[in-house]
């Protein structure tokens, strides 16, 4: 950003390149605001680029199953003017003995009755749909049409160059966001580079990052921090996984499913209590060079003890996941090209949602379900707080 143009106040900064952040700020320059995007790195680097970039509201209940609905109709309409690797095919949920179909089959009931199109299938059409699976890993299958996904790597800077073009959005990378107060009826921003901003509202999206903004608040926030263990293969391109899959373990772990009347009465079978101690479920998703991203696992730690997680990638944990992996697919997942850790913050109530002054907003912690429903939610919060101020 030209000096001029962050001397005038905008309608609206955002901290934090994330998907929460910048999809904030895609909404409100939508509404025809004035808005900064700032964020610390020099591009976004956090669990926003480490994921799998499943967008799936498949996986979702309550009001986030909405935001992920409009979430996907707008990825799909922004990807129409623009590039942002939306690819639309779809999820299955593969479930693996008599327990997994019975919940299945009762989210199948459930969906129909939200008018979310969803087509149960037999272990032989499942095996003629997507082949790579093991044929005695299935019971049986659900599919989701309307789930797409993204490239993880890829689509948030995408986002940012599409916001910035269409709608001139302010973005300003290597800019550690270090204070935040107001200042007459405006907030003022202070950088790590002595920058000065102001805005007539100011919302901070800093995903897990507790120390640089509000350490004191995000202490006593109940704010929790996952750490994922992810890998990746080296390109496979003899598959052809254009669908997200998804599996037992994720039947028994989505949130969707949890409104399933047999979810409760879920037994934990001996081969699962290992995988359950590390909170893993199996997910596959091919990246557009053809390798597999899979994943993951779940440890916790509370905000203030973040440092517990530790920086390392667990091989003991990458085993489980490779070991459960090759229980349910036919293609070698052990041509290993690169794996990592990824961090996210989620929060009791779904989301960590704070006014510290009129104006000065925090939200943060949206747990898993971030690139599925970042965009519609974002949408729904800039939309109440500029028609109140209009
Ligand atoms: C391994 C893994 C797999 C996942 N898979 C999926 C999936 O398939 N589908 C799905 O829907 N969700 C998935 N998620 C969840 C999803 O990635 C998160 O919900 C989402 O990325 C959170 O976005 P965010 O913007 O809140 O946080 P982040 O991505 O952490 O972004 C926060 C940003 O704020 C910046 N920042 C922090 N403090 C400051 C400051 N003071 N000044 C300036 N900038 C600052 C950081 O540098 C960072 O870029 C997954 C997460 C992980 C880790």
């Amino acid at each position: 950003m030209k000096r001029n143009e962050l001397m005038k106040p905008f309608d609206l900064i955002v901290v934090g390149g994330g998907i929460l952040g910048t999809s904030h700020a895609l909404m409100a320059a939508r509404l025809g605001k004035t808005v900064a995007l700032l964020e610390k790195n020099n591009r976004p680097q956090s669990a926003t680029v480490r994921n799998f970039g499943q967008v799936v509201p498949s996986g979702l209940s309550g009001r986030w199953h909405g935001y992920g609905r409009r979430s996907v109709e707008l990825y799909k309409e922004i990807h129409q003017e623009f590039d942002i690797t939306v690819r639309a095919a779809g999820s299955v949920y593969v479930a693996s003995d008599a327990e997994e179909w019975q919940i299945a089959q009762e989210s199948a009931v459930i969906f129909a009755q939200k008018d979310f199109p969803n087509e149960l299938l037999s272990p032989e059409e499942t095996l003629a749909r997507f082949p790579y699976l093991n044929e005695f890993y299935i019971q049986g299958s659900i599919f989701f049409p309307e789930d797409v996904s993204v490239e993880p790597d890829k689509m948030v800077h995408r986002l940012i160059s599409y916001s910035v073009q269409k709608y001139g959005l302010k973005y300003q990378s290597d800019s550690a966001v270090v204070a935040c107060e107001p200042k007459g009826d405006l907030i003022e921003v202070r950088t790590s580079r002595n920058e000065t901003l102001q805005a007539e509202r100011v919302v901070v999206c800093s995903g897990s990052d507790f120390n640089l903004l509000f350490p004191e608040i995000f202490a006593q926030s109940g704010l929790v921090v996952s750490k994922l263990q992810m890998l990746q293969t080296y390109p496979l391109p003899q598959i052809k996984m254009a669908t997200n899959v998804l599996t037992g373990l994720t039947l028994r772990r989505y949130e969707a499913f949890e409104e399933c009347p047999s979810f409760m009465k879920l037994s934990v079978p001996a081969h699962y209590v290992e995988l359950k101690k590390w909170g893993i479920h199996i997910l596959f998703k091919q990246a557009n060079d053809g390798s597999i991203i899979i994943g993951d696992s779940h440890e916790y730690a509370p905000a203030t003890q973040v440092h517990e997680l530790g920086f390392d990638v667990k091989n003991y944990i990458n085993e489980l996941i490779l070991d459960e992996a090759e229980r349910i697919v036919n293609f070698p997942v052990r041509g290993i090209a690169r794996t990592w850790a990824g961090y996210y913050a989620q929060h009791p109530d779904e989301i960590f949602e704070k006014e510290v002054e009129p104006r000065l907003q925090i939200v943060t912690g949206i747990g898993g379900k971030g690139m599925t429903s970042s965009l519609g939610f974002a949408e729904e919060n800039v939309g109440r707080w500029f028609e109140k101020a209009n």
